[in-house]
């Protein structure tokens, strides 16, 4: 894939024929309404597509047909391994597909055509895949009953699903939550998020080409204040799954105990603690100290925001950290040498620039980046950007910016990292570097999050849970236990008759 040049991927790009409707009942259909919502790449500003912008008449219709969908058994009562051929016939074609599918998440989201082709839809495949593979080797239980009894313990699906998903990763958040909901034999219905959702309206159609009944998933474009509040407000959902802001989970909250109780599953923000110890490796922990908050442009939940570095060598650290960072100078996501690509609109541009400033206000001092740049590509560019002298009470240290702004603080022993790196309403990653084993896995412990590194940023895949602690959250995707947010637990308790 990477054997293609800048030049191959616009001619590809020109030829792209985008899919722009949604997807109802193994067919691709207008809204309703016949309304429409322009997707813009966010490179150039260019207009990609029309996509069929739904409503509530779109939502209920779909929530029908997801119902009796359900009842009909057709999915929820096929036999776990039928449901896996499905699923893994599914990856394979995503995989078939894969140039077209990682040129629309580069066009629709700005992210290099590099981590595209080589981690967006991968990683998709491998969740598919990796889901479907498993759901007919997990067993339920039988529990330790009197000899006149047996109690069985099973799993069921939830029955209806809806799926709410952001911008900045939206393949891989979509499988995330499509691979585990199917496999368990929900019936689902995606909300993409408005600015990004062709992989997931492309992907659909693969699903009914790999077997998938019709009906059993549906991809509703539209907007989150209206049809994505009247989903998590149907009474007819069973479940809600969803990843995006704290302050649209805790909506989500209150829409569930305002309806039906729906199960809600939330993956939040963060504001995570790269933790450096003076005896790590310095040298590696400085690559990917960079890594951690310049990928995607920052605009990752995971992204280690407050690089916490233990004061002895904080000064000539943080010099690694601004050497490493002239790598990241943004460029035109379609160039297979671009590491990171433009902010995904304009107002995401400035909020990074708001808090640019904010950090100038509050007192901090601006190692490297801090503007816009590349203005005359007509996209939304911000150069990689680290201060220095932070303090951990700072909003640059406590606030979501999802950007690439870096906020360096000093720490004087272990204790304070930790205290420094607790202090914080987020929970959801975080990493330690030292080559002090016992220092590392007891700052590792200490630090309350979902997933913590030691002398990596980033690890994990597919067979590891995740999810957030505090307000990053409370459900958990990827691996089996992603099984767990779409099933409900079913006791039944059978009773012999002694006298036969
Ligand atoms: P967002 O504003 O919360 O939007 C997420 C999704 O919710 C979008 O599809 C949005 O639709 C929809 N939405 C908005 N308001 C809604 C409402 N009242 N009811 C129902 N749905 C609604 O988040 P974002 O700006 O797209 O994404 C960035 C956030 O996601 C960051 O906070 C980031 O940390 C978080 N995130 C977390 C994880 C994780 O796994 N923990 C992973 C990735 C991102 P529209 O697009 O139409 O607004």
């Amino acid at each position: 894939m990477l054997d293609k040049t800048r030049q191959d991927w616009r001619s590809l790009a020109a030829d792209l024929n985008i899919e722009s409707r949604a997807f109802i009942d193994g067919q691709y259909q207008d809204a309703h309404s016949g309304e429409t919502r322009a997707t813009i790449n966010p490179a150039n500003g260019e207009t990609l597509a029309d996509v069929a912008n739904c409503g509530v008449q779109d939502a209920d219709r779909a929530v029908e047909i997801a119902r009796a969908t359900f009842e009909s058994g057709v999915w929820s009562a096929m036999a776990p391994g039928d449901r896996k051929n499905v699923l893994v016939r599914w990856s394979e074609l995503i995989e078939e597909h894969a140039d077209e599918i990682a040129l629309l998440e580069c066009l629709d989201v700005g992210k290099p055509i590099a981590d595209t082709t080589g981690v967006d839809v991968p990683s998709a495949v491998r969740t598919i895949r990796w889901s479907g593979e498993a759901i007919d080797k997990v067993y339920d239980q039988i529990s330790p009953t009197p000899a006149d009894c047996l109690a069985l313990v099973q799993r069921l699906p939830l029955g209806v699903v809806a799926a709410i998903v952001p911008w900045n990763f939206p393949l891989s958040t979509t499988a995330w939550k499509l691979a585990p909901s199917l496999a368990t034999g929900n019936s689902v219905i995606l909300k993409p998020a408005s600015n990004t959702p062709l992989s997931a309206l492309r992907i659909a159609g693969l699903a009914t080409e790999a077997g998938l009944p019709d009906g059993v998933l549906q991809v509703l474009p539209g907007p989150g204040g209206s049809l994505g509040r009247h989903l998590a407000l149907h009474p007819d959902i069973d479940g809600l799954t969803f990843t995006g802001s704290t302050e649209v989970g805790k909506q989500l909250m209150q829409y569930s105990g305002q309806s039906n109780l729906k199960r809600t599953f939330l993956e939040l923000g963060g504001k995570s603690p790269n933790i450096v110890f003076a005896d790590a490796n310095l040298e590696k922990a400085a690559a990917l100290a960079a890594v951690a908050v310049f990928y995607n442009g920052g605009q990752t939940c995971t992204a280690g925001t407050r690089l916490i570095v233990e004061n002895s060598i904080k000064e000539k650290f943080v010099e690694m950290v601004v050497a490493k960072s002239r790598d990241w100078m943004p460029g035109d996501p379609l160039d297979p040498a671009t590491a990171m690509g433009p902010m995904i609109d304009a107002a995401q541009l400035k909020t990074v620039a708001d808090y640019v400033d904010v950090g100038r206000e509050e007192g901090a001092s601006l190692m490297f980046g801090g503007k816009q740049v590349l203005a005359d590509l007509g996209g939304c560019y911000h150069e990689p950007t680290i201060f220095d002298g932070v303090n951990n009470g700072m909003r640059i240290a406590q606030e979501e910016i999802f950007g690439p702004v870096m906020s360096v603080i000093g720490f004087k022993d272990a204790e304070e990292a930790v205290a420094i790196a607790n202090d914080s309403i987020y929970g959801l990653a975080g990493a330690v570097w030292s080559n002090n084993i016992n220092t590392a896995h007891k700052v590792a412990a200490a630090v309350r999050v979902g997933t913590m590194g030691i002398n990596n940023y980033f690890g994990g895949d597919i067979t590891v849970p995740f999810g957030g602690f505090k307000q990053s959250g409370n459900g958990r995707d990827k691996s089996m236990h992603a099984f767990d947010d779409y099933t409900e637990l079913k006791t039944t308790w059978i009773e012999f008759d002694q006298d036969d």
